[in-house]
Parts: structure tokens; sequence; C-alpha cells
């Protein structure tokens, strides 16, 4: 028989990935802060915990999709949290973009309970989620790597599961993968705003760029969605991409890595997070230069 899972946050991301996982048979046990984000899994059968311990002593492994490295700490090592309830050598799957110190702090206060700690953030949006598609990026042991693949591959693209390193090294390579991103967001629409205003049509300048040495999976992809469908939320908050970029300019710092650009991009976002809101789309900073245009 399959594992049963035990899942906190059902938000964009966790509420794919539960429905995948049920899909493939594994029992859950599942809760959130909206209780109302479980409706439809326990209908299929999930069953729902007040609590992250609740959730943690029902469970074989215990997977968390959270915002920010804080919720995932309260989750986990706070009041009622999943150190409360998971039992000696249980296993924890952190599948947040966030940093290690959490699950730093959660081995130190646990030193001699045999957990086996994961981190395995994902890229792929929530379409990715719902698809079962996403890509996952994992830091921790081979062993556990190798054991734990079902559950992955019930979420994940099995091509695209990568075991990428020790403990931490899922969250740098996924906040690696945000910031280039990012990065490739501002450029564009930069050089988009500046062609435009010099006369060159939108999409004949959009597919130059894609003809040319300067194409990118951004450009190619991404910039298509902004303009023909004007939509620049694919279910990621603004909030949430300026938190990973600012989690990535402090991986910087701690590593005593300068880097210019990464500070710029992150101001540019935290721009357009106070122009159009928290909740606005991640792809909203083309809108400042697309307001600068006309
Ligand atoms: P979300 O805000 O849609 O969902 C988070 C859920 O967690 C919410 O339902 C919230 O109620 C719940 N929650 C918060 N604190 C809780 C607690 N203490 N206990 C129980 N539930 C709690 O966020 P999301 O978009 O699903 O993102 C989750 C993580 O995945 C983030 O770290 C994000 O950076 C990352 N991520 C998101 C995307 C995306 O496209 N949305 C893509 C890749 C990675």
């Amino acid at each position: 028989p399959r594992p049963t899972v035990g899942f906190i946050g059902l938000g964009s991301m966790g509420g794919g990935m539960t429905r995948n996982l049920q899909r493939a048979g594994f029992p859950l046990v599942v809760t959130d802060l909206r209780p109302e984000s479980a409706t439809e899994l326990l209908a299929g059968g999930a069953v729902w915990a007040d609590t992250a311990a609740q959730v943690a002593a029902a469970s074989d492994l215990v997977i968390t999709m959270l915002p920010t490295p804080r919720h995932v700490a309260d989750a986990v090592s706070g009041p009622n949290g999943v150190l409360d309830g998971i039992r000696d050598g249980g296993t924890w799957i952190d599948m947040s973009t966030s940093v290690p110190e959490v699950a730093d702090a959660v081995r130190a206060a646990a030193a001699d309970r045999g957990l086996r700690i994961l981190d395995a953030p994902v890229s792929g949006m929530s379409v990715g989620a719902a698809n079962g598609m996403l890509q996952i990026f994992i830091g921790g042991d081979a062993d556990d790597v190798a054991r734990l693949r079902p559950v992955f591959e019930a979420m994940g693209d099995p091509e695209r599961i990568l075991h990428v390193g020790g403990h931490g090294a899922g969250y740098a390579v996924k906040l690696m993968i945000n910031q280039l991103w990012f990065s490739h967001l501002v450029a564009t629409a930069e050089v988009l705003a500046v062609g435009v205003k010099a006369g060159v049509d939108l999409g004949v300048l959009r597919d130059a760029l894609v003809a040319s040495p300067a194409n990118s999976n951004f450009v190619e992809h991404d910039v298509l969605s902004i303009l023909e469908r004007g939509d620049y939320d694919e279910g990621f908050a603004l909030a949430l991409a300026c938190k990973d970029l600012g989690l990535s300019v402090d991986l910087a710092r701690a590593v005593n890595v300068p880097v210019e650009l990464s500070g710029l991009v992150e101001q540019v976002f935290r721009r357009a997070k106070a122009s159009y809101g928290d909740r606005a789309g991640e792809m909203t900073p083309f809108q400042l230069y697309e307001d600068l245009v006309g």
C-alpha cells in the first residue's frame, strides 16, 4: 500500500499537488488555515486535521507547501507544529521556496530523533502543479530521494525531478532559477519599451528578438502571454515573487557575492508591488514599462 502523505498548505500550488497525489493513490491527511481549500480533497477521501501536529501524527511523511520561511517555521516548529506530532525517524519534505535555516533549526532541536528532512522546491507554476508536471529540485540524502521518488513522480515530470545536492541545495537552485527568470522579465520589458518608443511595432520587435541570439524562453513564451492575453497573472502573486527575490539577494550576501543586477531587479519588482498590490500577478512589472510607453 502507498504511504499516507500529510500535506500542509493547499494554495495555488498545494491544491494541484494534493489532487495528483490523491489520483496516484496516496492516502492524504491535510490542513490549511483556510478549511475551504480542502473541500474537493475531502470529497475524494482525504482526511482533515486541525493542526500541523495532527497531520504529522497521522502520516508516514509530511509535506509543507507554504508561502514564506516564516510560514514554514510556524507550521513546523511553532505550537501544534509538525515537530510536536511527527514520529521519531519520520520524514519532512519542504516544497516551499524557502531557505535552509528553518530546517537547520529543526535538525538542531530534534537532533536525537532521526528525522529525515529534504528540501524539494518546484518550478512550473500552478498549471504545472495541476497537471502533475512540476520540475522538482531536491536537496538531501540520495537514499531518501530514491525512497521518495514515487511521491515526487505523482507531482512532477519524471524527467525533471532532479537531486541537486545535499541539504539546502534545492532551495539554492530554486532561488537562482527565479532570479534569472525575473531578471529576464525586467531586461525584456526594458528593451521592448525602448524599441516601441523608437517606433518599432511591438509584435515585430518580439519576433525579431525570437529570431536573434538574444532569444530566451522568456521572450519566446512568456512575452506572448502578456502581450496577446494581457495576462499578468499565472497564479503566482507579486508578494511571493518579491519574497523570492529578497531571499535570493540575502543568499548572495550570505555567501559574499556582490550582485548588482539582482538587487536592481528586486527593486523593480518591489516598485510594481507598491503600484499594483501584493496579489497582482508576477508578470505585472511589465506593466510599469507599458505605463511608461503608453
Ligand atoms: P498560496 O498563498 O497560494 O498558498 C499557500 C497556502 O498556505 C494558503 O492556502 C494558506 O492558507 C496556507 N497557509 C499559510 N500558513 C499556513 C499554516 N501555518 N498552516 C497551514 N496552512 C497555511 O501560495 P502558493 O502560490 O501555493 O506558493 C506556495 C509556495 O510555492 C511558495 O513558497 C511559493 O514561492 C512557491 N511556488 C509557487 C509557485 C506559483 O506559481 N504559485 C511556483 C513555484 C513555487
